[in-house]
């Protein structure tokens, strides 16, 4: 039987309750091989002797193998390319902010030097949308809640990560269950990532939209809604279809509703690419905002990124996006920032997130989230709840 990754967190624990092991051991394992990566099983002090065997029978530290680790020039962008059990290979992007160069209320920033990386959560993707490298690809294989956890192991040799963000390759609610079990170990020791530092950004899946905030309260929730009309979004993002804009927008309701009743009102964002005579006119950022007004909600203009021969769609120019944002501010008092690419010499930005693997020409497409720096100095969505 292959070995399972032991950041496989239900299967490592339906092993130790057959064995009749205290599962108070596993953080513990999982904290050695977060802090020795090449780890071999019998160097991890103190554990019971059962343990020991029922680890080298059925689990290894990793089932990925990070490929390569790429820098953008500036160093504030590194680009993870992760080789998976069955041979596919997914890309993680470590993004470095400096808070203090940002501004909050007029103040710097506290914090310092943090990180975010953003993962992936599928090999390809279902959804196909129109303007996405991954969604041409179509979709080829769910990651294991292990495999999704081992970005953030391989990443954290790197850097500090303080916020995770679903936004690589995949769509994270049509592998649900992976997900939100990969969610549950990192916001657990020895990870302990605060829940309202994930977010997972979602095309729109209805169903999992109101699943998730039971499942996983305090979540940041990150919409891909695109357009402000459904005639548009089934235009660019054929899963429109299956996700009506009427009936997603009562998901978010609801969602947001329940957020009300906590003590903690967290956003959601919305992200809504800038695509060239399609969805950037003014007409549509009065119909977004009309649509927008009575939520709370971030919204976040993404300047498209061209994918090359498959891109039917042009990038919106800058007066283009500003028009936008003031409308959206001005009018409808919706708090509203602009993302700028980094990491382009990387190819580490939104869509643009190209594998490039000696001998094998170019393997993997994923959209991914290039860092941004915004035009009020948010630079990312996180530095929104600091
Ligand atoms: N499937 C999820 C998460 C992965 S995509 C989703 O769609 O939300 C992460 C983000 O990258 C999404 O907002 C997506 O719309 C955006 N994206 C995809 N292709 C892009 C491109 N070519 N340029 C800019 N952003 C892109
Ligand atoms: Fe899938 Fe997201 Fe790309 Fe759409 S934008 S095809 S949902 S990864």
């Amino acid at each position: 039987m292959a070995h399972k990754s032991v950041f496989d967190a239900s299967a490592v624990k339906s092993e130790f309750e057959v064995a009749g092991i205290n599962p108070n051991f596993i953080p513990i394992i999982w904290k050695h091989v977060l802090q020795n990566p090449n780890c071999m099983w019998d160097e991890i002090p103190s554990l019971p002797v059962a343990v020991y065997s029922l680890l080298r029978s059925k689990f290894k530290p990793s089932t990925s193998t990070l490929h390569s680790a790429l820098d953008s020039i500036d160093q504030t962008t590194t680009k993870l390319l992760i080789k998976l059990k069955n041979g596919e290979f997914v890309e993680a992007v470590i993004m470095r902010y400096d808070t203090r160069l940002g501004k909050y209320n007029g103040k710097p920033r506290p914090g310092g030097l943090r990180s975010t990386l953003c993962i992936s959560s599928q090999v390809g993707c279902k959804m196909g949308c129109n303007f996405c490298a991954t969604g041409s690809m179509g979709f080829k294989s769910n990651l294991s809640s292990g495999e999704i956890l081992e970005q953030l192991v391989h990443a954290t040799r790197i850097a500090s990560i303080r916020n995770v963000v679903f936004m690589g390759m995949g769509e994270p609610l049509n592998n649900y269950s992976a997900v939100v079990e990969a969610i549950r170990v990192m916001t657990a020791p020895p990870f302990q990532l605060s829940p309202k530092k994930i977010t997972i950004s979602t095309v729109g899946v209805i169903h999992a939209i109101s699943k998730l905030h039971r499942d996983i309260p305090n979540l940041n929730l990150a919409v891909s809604l695109h357009a402000p009309v459904q005639e548009i979004r089934c235009q660019i993002m054929p899963a429109a279809r299956a996700f009506p804009l009427e009936r997603l927008m009562n998901a978010l309701r609801d969602y947001q509703a329940c957020r009300f009743i906590s003590p903690c009102q967290q956003k959601i964002f919305i992200e809504y690419i800038m695509l060239d005579g399609v969805n950037d006119e003014e007409q549509h950022a009065h119909q977004l905002g009309k649509l927008l007004e009575t939520f709370e909600v971030v919204v976040n203009l993404i300047p498209f990124n061209p994918i090359g021969s498959l891109s039917r769609y042009k990038t919106s120019d800058d007066q283009k996006v500003a028009i936008f944002q003031i409308i959206l501010r001005g009018t409808y008092n919706i708090r509203t920032t602009v993302r700028k690419q980094m990491g382009q010499d990387i190819s580490g930005a939104c869509g643009q997130l190209v594998v490039n693997l000696p001998g094998k020409g170019l393997v993997v497409n994923l959209p991914g989230k290039g860092s941004s720096r915004s035009a009020d100095h948010i630079t990312d969505i996180e530095d929104l709840r600091i």
